[in-house]
């Protein structure tokens, strides 16, 4: 058992590195916990900004969450959940939820449906699997992901540091003894715990943890000049065979989300505007004046969610170093890369300190 006074030094301000202050802070109330994070805001892959162009609030990406997603839904409280999912399909709209899987999951795990590793469908066959109703209703995000899913958080630490980015570990034995950031060296007591809350890509870099391949997924918002609908007013809307996989509705913004999308190398201002069709075409429309639109590519949007990189995920948060600790989505072995599994990980580390 560790004494309530030790230092918890976690590096990673997103929503792993935030659920795990959280744990901390209930295992020890006196503990001192500190944050660094490397970019100026908190919530690393899910944070909402103010754009310039769009002259509104958007997420850099919209966030879908399953009412099967337990943890995170407790975080929502009162947000609004859809009931239905509608698809378009040749032209057509249905409700087939079940005959959509391949599309769904495709978008559940950023991976194309026939790399998806087996064992993970497995697992979430399991685990997440909406077999009932309620498990299956839809939030999605709506320019409000730092409000709803950073700020609840933003009292578990006693020091949060922006701007700091880990840059070297020393190490004695089998334990880190300093932390070399950007802005200068901490060393690390005997007693103190690191949680490494970092993603993928930073964590084979600094830790030489495991190579992964990444999947990318576009956003794309347009500003419409009056609020845009969808046939029966329906908020969003799943499109299997068009370049746009999801289409939601938030009043005058339109958002679109296309997973494993890495093959698009169509420069933005056409794919905006294939888009945009697309979007006419559901409502029986020509193609018409562009409304101003932002593109926002995450190259590295999740790891690729195949079984060759499914090998490689740790399988528990235990490290070589006595005093590390691992979280984020890409450590929990069985679940897809999302914000249920990110907060799961940083409930997980419970055990370990
Ligand atoms: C485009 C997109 C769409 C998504 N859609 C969904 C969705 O619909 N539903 C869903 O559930 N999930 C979705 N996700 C996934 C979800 O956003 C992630 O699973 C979750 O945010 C991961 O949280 P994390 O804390 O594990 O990692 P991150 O959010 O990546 O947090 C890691 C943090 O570590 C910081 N960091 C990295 N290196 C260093 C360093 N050297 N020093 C200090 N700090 C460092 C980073 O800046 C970052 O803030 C989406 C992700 C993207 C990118």
């Amino acid at each position: 058992m560790f004494s309530q006074k030790k230092t918890f030094h976690i590096i990673g301000g997103g929503i792993s590195g935030l659920s795990a202050a959280r744990t901390i802070r209930k295992k020890y109330p006196q503990a001192h916990i500190i944050v660094y994070e490397a970019a100026s805001h908190l919530g690393g892959r899910c944070f909402s900004l103010y754009d310039k162009k769009l002259q509104r609030n958007i997420d850099n990406a919209t966030h879908v969450v399953l009412g099967a997603n337990k943890e995170t839904k407790k975080l929502l409280k009162n947000q609004k959940f859809f009931n239905k999912v509608y698809f378009w399909r040749d032209k057509k709209i249905h409700t087939r939820f079940y005959t959509e899987l391949p599309f769904i999951l495709l978008s559940v795990f950023n991976t194309k449906f026939k790399q998806i590793a087996k064992s993970l469908l497995l697992s979430l066959a399991f685990k997440l699997c909406p077999f009932l109703s309620y498990q299956r209703k839809i939030y999605f995000s709506q320019g409000d992901l730092s409000e709803n899913l950073i700020k609840p958080f933003l009292s578990f630490a006693n020091e949060i540091k922006n701007g700091w980015v880990l840059q070297k570990i020393e190490t004695k034995q089998n334990k880190i003894c300093q932390l070399n950031f950007n802005q200068g060296k901490i060393s690390i007591d005997e007693n103190d715990i690191i949680i490494s809350a970092i993603d993928a890509h930073s964590y084979q870099q600094i830790f030489q943890g495991p190579k992964f391949d990444f999947n990318q997924i576009i956003d794309i918002y347009f500003r419409t000049s009056v609020p845009l609908t969808l046939p029966n007013n329906i908020p969003f809307i799943g499109m299997p065979d068009n370049i746009a996989d999801w289409v939601f509705i938030n009043q005058d913004i339109v958002a679109v989300t296309i997973s494993a999308s890495q093959d698009i190398k169509l420069p933005n201002d056409d794919l905006a505007r294939k888009i945009w069709q697309e979007i006419r075409a559901v409502n029986g429309l020509m193609p018409a004046f562009l409304p101003p639109y932002r593109v926002l590519r995450h190259k590295r949007a999740t790891i690729k969610q195949d079984s060759k990189n499914q090998n490689l995920r740790p399988s528990s948060a235990q490290t070589q170093y006595q005093n590390l600790f691992i979280c984020g989505d890409w450590t929990m072995k069985n679940y897809p890369c999302c914000l249920e599994g990110a907060l799961k990980s940083g409930t997980r580390i419970k055990k370990y300190i």
